[in-house]
């Protein structure tokens, strides 16, 4: 017998273990080890998804014309629904045949459009820190990644001007991702539309990832891609029911914007997915339907942990503003400690899991993320531990 010619394929090398995957596996120990681990590691609302989009999803899933292929593109009532959604929330008209596609998930999208849109070589722009698969996503194509340094100094957005022209100019694509994991930043209309421009002159696809738009507080309403003028003719927009509905594990997001860059993203996906469960599809419709009287009531609650995170962690020194925008918080780490070092000290001596910035990209070297999407008396313990934190 002859041994297997490699462990794995060369594109894999590129890419470092999924932060979450590594951290994960450290707290599975800790638990089997008799741990009472609080968990603020993931981005995972602890609220379940409203009960009239489970109510839909059981009757549709009875139904058997839901149990046999979906159509690649999503059904045209989920695609109107999308579409009706961005005119009710944002003002913006998208054809639901060409300018709108479902995914599974939005990490679907993110990770595939790189495939679909970059040939090797290509730069791809990505935010530092940032959500990985900006990253990841670019390597598997084969192509460049060009981190642009997010820092307090610019309220976390990237500073266009220090792109250099000869990577501008190699540029395909451009990721922003505002309301921002990991920092909780927000972008205003100033910004965006500098994005636009930017991307504009230079012929390079912007692609807006915004799974945080619904998760804002007092009032503040993060804006859409193509809230700015222009933006069609050059961008993506990125959305997900998981943060809106809680709904991470039912898989549903879409991409929308300029129909032939849509269109290339639905061909390559035919080649890999087959698909949404069509009785998900129904549910989303359900969810996009129904008002956002649940999102705001959810955004009570993380607006009310926030306050307490931000009260908790003064007290003990830090300078916290609570964020207007998403479940985290994104906080420096104390004098003496690396990242990685001080999520470690606060999981070995109170067994809270924060994550370490340095896992958003070398650029979040100094802080760390919370989420706040633990249940009300979870958190409240956690704090309490952090209260007795040494350092
Ligand atoms: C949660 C998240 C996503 C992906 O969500 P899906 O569950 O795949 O829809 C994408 N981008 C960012 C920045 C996120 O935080």
């Amino acid at each position: 017998m002859r041994t297997t010619k490699a462990a794995g394929a060369r594109r894999l090398g590129l890419i470092p273990p999924y932060l979450f995957a590594e951290i994960d596996r450290k707290v599975q120990e800790k638990k089997r080890s008799g741990i009472d681990v609080i968990s603020l590691g993931i981005g995972d609302p602890d609220l379940p998804t409203p009960k009239r989009i489970v109510s839909v999803l059981q009757e549709a899933a009875a139904d058997a014309d839901n149990h046999r292929y979906p159509s690649y593109f999503g059904l045209a009532e989920l695609r109107g629904a999308i579409a009706n959604w961005y005119r009710d929330r944002f003002d913006v008209r998208l054809d639901p045949q060409t300018e709108v596609l479902p995914t599974l998930g939005s990490k679907d999208g993110i990770s595939h459009v790189p495939l679909a849109l970059v040939d090797p070589g290509d730069i791809v722009l990505a935010p530092d820190p940032g959500y990985t698969v900006y990253v990841t996503g670019a390597l598997m194509a084969g192509a460049e990644p060009y981190t642009m340094p997010l820092k307090p100094e610019n309220d976390w957005l990237p500073d266009l001007d220090a792109i250099p022209d000869e990577v501008a100019q190699r540029a395909r694509l451009m990721w922003l991702n505002y309301p921002n994991n990991p920092t909780a930043a927000v972008a205003d209309r100033k910004f965006l539309t500098r994005a636009v421009d930017f991307c504009r002159e230079r012929g390079i696809v912007l692609c807006h990832d915004a799974p945080y738009s619904e998760i804002a507080f007092d009032g503040y309403r993060p804006l859409s891609l193509f809230e700015i003028p222009g933006a069609k003719e050059i961008g993506l927009e990125f959305h997900s029911l998981s943060k809106t509905f809680n709904m991470t594990g039912w898989r549903l997001g879409w991409v929308c914007g300029r129909a032939d860059l849509v269109a290339l993203i639905g061909q390559l996906k035919t080649n890999i997915d087959s698909g949404i469960f069509q009785a998900v599809q129904w549910a989303g419709i359900e969810a996009l339907n129904g008002g956002e009287e649940e999102t705001r009531a959810a955004c009570e609650v993380y607006a009310r942990r926030h306050r307490l995170v931000a009260d908790t962690l003064n007290s003990l020194g830090w300078k916290i503003t609570p964020p207007r925008a998403t479940f985290y918080v994104w906080a420096p780490v104390p004098d003496g400690y690396d990242s990685i070092g001080f999520a470690s000290h606060v999981l070995d001596e109170v067994g809270v899991n924060i994550t370490p910035g340095v896992g958003f990209g070398a650029h979040g070297e100094g802080y760390f993320r919370l989420s706040v999407t633990a249940p009300d008396a979870r958190l409240a313990e956690a704090m309490k531990r952090m209260e007795k934190l040494r350092h």
